[in-house]
């Protein structure tokens, strides 16, 4: 049992649901995508979940995808390049917390952690109290090839 579909059992037990094969196959087409470094979007872990059973709905994916996002166990971002930012990327928030730049050119996803944003973290809830649940930031521009290419060099 992979990383992903135990911590989701997880949580569904202490929730009072269980896990269904159809959640177990979108979970593991979710972290099959993140292990090749992808941040798919609900129609291209759909391709995925596709192949493995075509009982599966759309609607299904979708549900399931906003379900593990408002759980906590992926992280949904608005990561379209061009920053029209209607359809959300998912992935797993395990193993470890970064962040993203998308190139507004040509899509490419570049993940970098960010130590600074605990200190932000902090100094937010010892200023306002509170407690902070998720944290977003993506950063959009050229990545360098693209840079290069605008700039004619
Ligand atoms: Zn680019
Ligand atoms: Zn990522």
């Amino acid at each position: 049992m992979n990383g992903l579909v135990a911590q989701a059992t997880a949580t569904l037990q202490e929730s009072g649901g269980r896990m269904t094969t159809q959640r177990r196959i979108i979970l593991e087409a979710l972290e099959a995508l993140g292990a090749q470094g992808e941040h798919p979007n609900a129609e291209q872990v759909y391709e995925v979940v596709r192949r493995q059973n075509d009982a599966i709905h759309t609607s299904t994916v979708y549900r399931t995808l906003g379900w593990l996002a408002e759980a906590g166990l992926v992280n949904a971002q608005y990561l379209d390049p061009g920053g029209g930012d209607r359809c959300e990327h998912f992935e797993s928030t395990l193993p470890a917390t970064h962040y993203h730049f998308v190139c507004v050119r040509c899509g490419q996803i570049v993940e970098f952690e960010c130590p600074p944003i605990e200190q932000v973290r902090t100094q937010f809830i010892q200023q306002h109290g509170g407690s902070i649940e998720r944290v977003s930031l993506t950063l959009h521009g050229l990545c360098e090839a693209c840079r290069k290419t605008e700039a004619g060099c």
